[in-house]
């Protein structure tokens, strides 16, 4: 019987929600093809909703958070995954109701995982994550809308937060004028490292009220906090650009009106990392590895699970700035 480290979320008796680092058996993990050994997770926005009891994300507890995990196969059922494999897991229901990558092991169908491409060691992988997935997703769907450099500015919300300041990152790389919106006044600096042309302040664009459109400003714009500011940003879009919506950290909800489509057309894009087919996700993962390879290095910060918790809380109360590396040693 295998033993290893996890993080553990179970409620108590009042309901309250308690995380701490246990010992757990590998015989304690679901059933599934590939049995791999954890090297490294990342922490996302929904592993801490899911480690604080949000029921939308996960039913059941107790449970290992961790929708993230890069390591190394230790035994395969199939025959497409051989033991010592170098693997990457990102979403489907990975660390939802599935034990995650907040722990040392974890066992999943085949079906779930890609052998990480050869340009992009484990560790390099998870400093992206789910987040660096979903910005080079968002970043794809604009430019399949028609957004280029030459067009103008493209605006990033939630710019210090996981998705936001890799989006920042690539964009810059391909040579686009960046705008970063943030509520972190003092991370100007931070993110004019990261790249951004233009710091724009969450206040500013959570001014819209009633009128059914805005000055006409962004190119494109990568959307990580949805609410209000989604359709601000719909409402002061140039003619015929595009924002990739992806987060809600702002809310779920919007008031809208058809008038920026209609006279403007302006295009609104639903972006999914998670339930995306595998094939879909490879070949971003490729292209990450490759022609998008970001140098990362400056947003991130590497911890070890027992330093979890308190990242936990940091990225609940919106003080996330870049991105936490977990190192599963
Ligand atoms: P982070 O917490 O790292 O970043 C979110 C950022 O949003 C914060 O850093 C902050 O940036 C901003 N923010 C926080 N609270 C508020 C608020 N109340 N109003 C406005 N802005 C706020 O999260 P991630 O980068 O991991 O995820 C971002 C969003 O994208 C989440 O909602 C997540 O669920 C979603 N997501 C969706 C995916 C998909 O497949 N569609 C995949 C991955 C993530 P700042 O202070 O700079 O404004």
């Amino acid at each position: 019987m295998t033993e290893f480290k996890a993080l553990l979320v179970s409620e108590d008796a009042t309901g309250a929600f308690k995380r701490e680092v246990v010992g757990r058996k590998v015989e304690q993990l679901p059933q599934g093809e590939l049995l791999i050994r954890v090297r490294y997770s990342s922490l996302n926005y929904k592993d801490a909703l899911s480690a604080s009891g949000n029921r939308g994300v996960t039913k059941a507890y107790p449970h290992t958070p961790g929708i993230d995990a890069a390591g190394v196969v230790e035994a395969s059922s199939v025959a497409e995954f051989a033991v010592g494999d170098e693997v990457i897991v990102t979403g489907y229901d990975l660390g939802m109701n599935t034990a995650g990558g907040f722990g040392q092991y974890i066992r999943v169908p085949a079906a779930w995982a890609i052998k990480r491409p050869q340009g992009l060691p484990l560790r390099e992988a998870m400093i992206l994550g789910t987040a660096g997935l979903t910005a080079a997703l968002c970043v794809d769907k604009l430019e399949q809308a028609g957004v280029v450099p030459e067009a103008g500015t493209v605006l990033v919300t939630g710019a210090t937060g996981g998705v936001g300041s890799i989006a920042v990152v690539l964009l810059k790389q391909l040579g686009y004028r960046v705008a970063a919106a943030t509520g972190k006044a003092e991370q100007g600096d931070f993110l004019r490292g990261l790249g951004a042309d233009e710091i724009v302040s969450r206040e500013e664009l959570q001014q819209g009220g009633e009128r059914p459109l805005l000055k006409e400003r962004w190119a494109g714009a990568v959307d990580t906090v949805g609410g209000e500011i989604l359709f601000n940003v719909v409402k002061s879009l140039r003619h015929s650009a595009s924002v990739a919506c992806c987060g809600l950290t702002a809310g779920v909800g919007f008031q809208a009106n058809v008038l920026p489509f209609i006279l403007r057309g302006v295009n609104l894009l639903g972006v999914d990392s998670v339930e995306l087919p595998l094939v879909v996700k490879a070949s971003m993962w490729d292209k990450l590895s490759l022609q998008w390879k970001l140098d990362l290095a400056p947003l991130c910060q590497e911890i070890g699970l027992a330093e979890l918790p308190a990242a936990i809380e940091r990225i609940l109360s919106g003080g996330m700035v870049g991105r936490i590396l977990v190192r599963l040693d």
